[in-house]
């Protein structure tokens, strides 16, 4: 099998990513050695140590080569996530993006995908490590604690290395508002401290805001009242959290403000981002809702028109506060690309994830056909289960019978919008299925696939990715 070329040196010792049979290890020969976890092995040419890429193994790797530690995003005008959920993903990403401009975030995952993954912050992170020492990547790169919620989520991601935190104030955020009645509206008003509305309307009403190029942002009084009401714990939330844990740990902040029944009014968008903004927060990014749908594993569902005059609108927010807009759930949704690119002028943040999984499905199908067919199968079959989780509108009826598909185009899955998004949602249930004696029903034999014919899911991730990229260029 051939080994990666990369070789590193500390002293007299040597570092060097291994392949082996059953996946890639850490061989380390000469002095710091003992610092490994691993088992040594004797060749004519000497010993060396062969050590899992394990999390607390990483630990040491970061002590001992400072470019494979994450940092801070700050000074980088293009920023883009790509969470691998495998954990064997980042080294074709790194190949893609090593020449572009682009800051990669390799390290994100939110609370929601460890958990259905079994992972840990800490194996998100020594998964990144692994990829950026093998790659001899020393550009930079970032991790993010995706979608936390609570101050102990933040304070935990924190603490493993991460360095940047987006905070998803979903539950401070009141959905209730936006279809309440009138005067009940205006009775949570009238509860407000009348010190805080009377700030706020001298703040926000009879005045126009403007984000250049004619455009500017004005409040009705009832506008005000609503926006108020749903959006002030939030930003409690955020000023808090940024206080006690963001600001004194040095880390990237983005505001999530996506996970709301209703696209984010550009009112909204500008009060919460003026709010913090008074209060001292810094952002990196906030990440609005923006109008349409954003599904997994799929294209952008909407009028792509009324897309872009959206976004421009939060695009000219962002840029008038500071920070980038950030775009979540964007794996695939390739006809936005270009006005993301384009409305920015090439200064945004997107989250990406989900696409190593189908990516690897890919691959799976090609050459593991029986394989394939299984986990396939098993999607299906538990598909109202991983719809507890994710909003996504696929009809089933449209994904061909197994039976009626050969293997040579099983791959045809892979390019059809209902089983992409059938096969997406469910990789969670898909990773941690057991047989009846408790053994992993589908992991392995997916890691190993992997393994063998990981130049093909390089290949594939960074095809896959890559046109992502191109479409941002395409101004
Ligand atoms: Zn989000």
């Amino acid at each position: 099998m051939n080994e990666s070329t990369i070789t590193h040196k500390r002293g007299e010792s040597i570092y060097r990513i291994k392949r082996t049979e059953s996946g890639n290890m850490l061989a380390v020969y000469g002095p710091d050695k003992p610092m490994f976890d691993g088992e040594e092995h004797t060749t004519p040419e000497g010993t060396y140590k062969l050590c899992p890429l394990s999390a607390p193994n990483s630990k040491i790797i970061r002590k001992l080569f400072d470019f494979t530690n994450p940092i801070s995003s700050k000074g980088h005008d293009a920023t883009f996530g790509l969470g691998d959920r495998l954990g064997i993903a980042s080294a074709g990403h790194i190949r893609l993006i090593r020449d572009t401009d682009i800051f990669p975030i390799l390290a994100q995952q939110s609370i929601r995908e460890l958990n259905l993954t079994n992972r840990t912050f800490d194996d998100v992170l020594a998964a990144a490590v692994w990829a950026v020492f093998r790659e001899g990547y020393t550009k930079g790169y970032g991790a993010d604690g995706d979608h936390l919620k609570t101050h102990d989520e933040v304070r935990h991601a924190l603490d493993c290395g991460y360095t940047m935190i987006t905070l998803d104030c979903s539950e401070q955020i009141r959905n209730d508002i936006p279809s309440m009645p009138q005067s009940e509206v205006d009775a949570h008003y009238a509860a407000l401290a009348t010190t805080m509305t009377s700030t706020l309307e001298s703040r926000y009403l009879g005045k126009s805001f403007p984000l250049g190029d004619g455009m500017a942002v004005e409040f009705s009084a009832d506008e005000l009242k609503r926006i108020a009401l749903v959006y002030l714990n939030a930003i409690d939330h955020a000023v808090q959290v940024y206080f006690d844990f963001i600001k004194p740990a040095g880390a990237d902040f983005e505001v999530s403000i996506d996970e709301t029944l209703q696209a984010t009014s550009p009112q909204a968008h500008y009060f919460v981002a003026s709010e913090l903004s008074r209060q001292g927060v810094v952002m990196m990014s906030l990440a609005p809702r923006f109008i349409g749908e954003f599904q997994k594993g799929i294209d952008y569902l909407g009028d792509v028109s009324v897309f872009e005059r959206d976004f421009l609108v939060h695009a000219k927010i962002a840029e008038e506060f500071g920070y980038r807009i950030s775009v979540h759930s964007a794996s695939d949704k390739f006809s936005i690309y270009p006005i993301v690119g384009k409305l920015t002028g090439g200064r945004y943040h997107i989250k990406t994830a989900g696409t190593n999984w189908l990516e690897a499905l890919r691959v799976i199908a090609e050459q593991t056909p029986c394989l394939y067919r299984e986990i396939h199968a098993f999607a299906l079959l538990n598909l109202h289960e991983a719809k507890r989780y994710y909003h996504t509108t696929e009809n089933v009826i449209n994904i061909a019978d197994l039976d009626s598909v050969s293997d040579a185009h099983l791959h045809d899955y892979l390019d059809q919008e209902d089983a992409r998004q059938a096969l997406h949602i469910t990789f969670g249930l898909v990773l941690s299925a057991k047989s009846e004696d408790g053994t992993p029903l589908f992991r392995e034999k997916i890691y190993q696939t992997l393994h063998k014919h990981e130049a093909m899911y390089f290949t594939a991730l960074q095809r896959h990715i890559g046109k992502h990229l191109n479409l941002l260029k395409q101004a």
